[in-house]
């Protein structure tokens, strides 16, 4: 079964397998956590996963979302915006995902609208069955292909949810259509722990099976959530009420950190069981790498202490990947990074200095709108003075410009079109010209761009290679107009596109650690992979606590010309 085996004749038929997770009860019980993991250690025995999403809300993409309500908006290389579940896939399965791994309501709508506009449906009345359905089950099956051994699909949202009806429609046809050993149904849900009866409860979890085989579909695999572990009579009472083997009860207690679900599963043997229904013989997962990356993460030798400073703070999912990305650079410095969370509005004014006390690093993140810019930028020259370590990403980026611009080249009213449309001093603009803009359909610089480093920059030395590629989001750029004069002044654009028509990263020389970047290096980082900019950041905060200790010279401002 195994595509990637080099015994099977070239050409010979590999039929791709599909698993589902739904899930019970409530949200927010780790689905994607639970199909991530799943995809990691299908990964680790040799077989070739990809993951994708269902999202049942009418929005085309979350691109349009507001992160305060939906968290993150995680950007795929090839451009497409989507729900921050990818993020996870992407993270656990150590791949890149395409922008088709997320379908909504909205998209499968959209697209059935414009085939009965163009009149593909021939004048048939057009339905929920088979249209909707047939819409959604080609877009998973589209990710199947001789090169992928299983896609899992996560459906999102709850059973008995409405609006997640076609979905779990459209997974029961799966079945009929690919065959039943190449489907298999998980369904996630939780035990609660009544405290008042000291008794984990199965009831809720037999509702919801019960709400999901009335769609017709009958789970292969139930993985209960809980804060203890359950005991034999628990899982057998859970094995009998909703007709499963009892060793496809895999018991998912709450884990100390949500790298350590694939192991937990692994241990409960949820590839076993999810093998055994595929009819898939493949070798035994290895996940010791992982293991010893997971042992890293809880045994950090020390502490920093970083400065996140953003508009949405009181979301940290609308951060997510950053907040792993820095995680994942620490580990790699055998460190723990505490984040505060500092509100952007609150750096400009009488708590500025009580919120920048003490930090070992600054970062500023990605963001849209004027609100807490000017925290932003109080936050980079306080950072730059400080010679505390700096990272910006995105608008962190422009906001760094605006601050050299206007405090150390002296250009008081530099700001970003964005956000002063009328500013004689736009050293943030729009750069893409107006052909380039429509060609992008009027929007944003999406997905992978390349980025070509200044031999012996810091951006180099951290990247270790002459042309890097990295994700955007974003539609202003810093305008070339400026570019000689912040370097003249000592902000170097150390990383541009290959053309030198768009500035990707810059970084001050004179300053131990001073470095941002125009794309979004906390998309491609990995728990095993960690993103340069941010192991660096935690190694230029590690090496600034040090000399922090009793240093009158670390706390001293820079010399830079102003
Ligand atoms: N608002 C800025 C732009 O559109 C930055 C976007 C971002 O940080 N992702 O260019």
């Amino acid at each position: 079964m195994v595509s990637s085996d080099p015994s099977r004749p070239a050409g010979s038929f590999v039929l791709t397998k599909y698993v589902f997770v739904t899930g019970g009860v409530t949200s927010s019980l780790g689905k994607g956590i639970t199909a991530a993991s799943l995809a990691r250690i299908l990964k680790s025995r040799g077989l070739s996963v990809v993951l994708q999403k269902l999202d049942p809300y009418i929005n085309v993409d979350p691109g349009t979302m507001n992160p305060f309500e939906h968290g993150e908006v995680f950007v795929t290389e090839d451009g497409g915006e989507t729900d921050l579940d990818l993020g996870h896939y992407e993270r656990f399965l150590g791949a890149d995902l395409r922008r088709d791994s997320n379908v909504t309501t909205g998209a499968v709508y959209q697209s059935v609208i414009r085939k009965e506009r163009r009149g593909d449906y021939l004048g048939a009345t057009v339905q929920v069955i088979p249209h909707i359905t047939n819409e959604i089950k080609s877009r998973i099956r589209k990710l199947g292909s001789d090169d992928v051994d299983v896609v899992i699909t996560e459906i999102g949202g709850t059973v008995g949810d409405i609006e997640g009806l076609p979905y779990l429609e459209a997974i029961r046809q799966m079945r009929k259509d690919v065959g039943r050993a190449n489907t298999c149904y998980i369904h996630v849900t939780l035990v609660p722990y009544l405290p008042t009866s000291e008794e984990l409860k199965t009831k809720p979890t037999q509702h919801s099976v019960a709400e999901l085989r009335s769609t017709g579909i009958h789970p292969d695999v139930i993985v209960p959530r809980s804060d203890r572990p359950i005991d034999d009579s628990v899982r057998r009472k859970i094995s009998l009420f909703c007709d499963v083997d009892s060793d496809a009860v895999i018991n998912a207690t709450d884990a100390a950190d949500i790298y350590e679900v694939p192991l937990d599963m692994l241990a409960a043997g949820l590839d076993r069981v999810v093998c055994r229904v595929l009819e898939i013989d493949a070798p035994e997962a290895d996940l010791s790498d992982w293991r010893d990356m997971v042992h890293q993460l809880a045994h950090p030798e020390e502490t920093v202490t970083i400065g996140l400073v953003g508009k949405y703070i009181d979301l940290p999912d609308a951060y997510l990947s950053v907040v792993e990305s820095l995680r994942h650079g620490a580990r790699a410095n055998k460190a723990k990074v505490d984040i505060r969370w500092i509100p952007a509005e609150e750096v400009d004014g009488l708590l500025a200095e009580s919120h920048l006390e003490g930090l070992h690093g600054i970062l500023v993140p990605g963001g849209f709108g004027i609100r807490g810019v000017e925290g932003k930028i109080h936050a980079i020259r306080h950072a730059r003075e400080n010679a505390i370590p700096f990272l910006g990403l995105c608008l962190g980026l422009q906001c760094a410009v605006i601050e050299y611009a206007r405090n150390v080249l002296g250009i008081n009213d530099a700001h970003s079109t964005e956000f002063d449309p009328t500013t004689q001093s736009p050293v943030i603009d729009l750069m893409l010209d107006q052909h380039d803009v429509e060609d992008m359909g009027g929007t944003m610089r999406l997905g992978v761009y390349p980025a070509k480093l200044t031999p012996g920059s810091l951006a180099d030395q951290l990247y270790g290679e002459p042309l890097v590629y990295e994700r955007h989001r974003h539609r202003w750029e810093v305008n070339n107009r400026y570019r000689s004069a912040l370097a003249d002044a000592g902000m170097a654009a150390s990383g541009v596109s290959p053309d030198d028509r768009l500035v990707e990263i810059v970084e001050i020389t004179d300053h131990p650690y001073f470095i941002a970047s125009q794309f979004h290096p906390e998309f491609t980082s990995r728990p095993d992979a960690p993103n340069p900019m941010f192991t660096g950041l935690v190694a230029a905060a590690l090496k600034y606590k040090h000399h922090d200790v009793g240093s009158e010279s670390a706390m001293a401002p820079l010399q830079v010309e102003h």
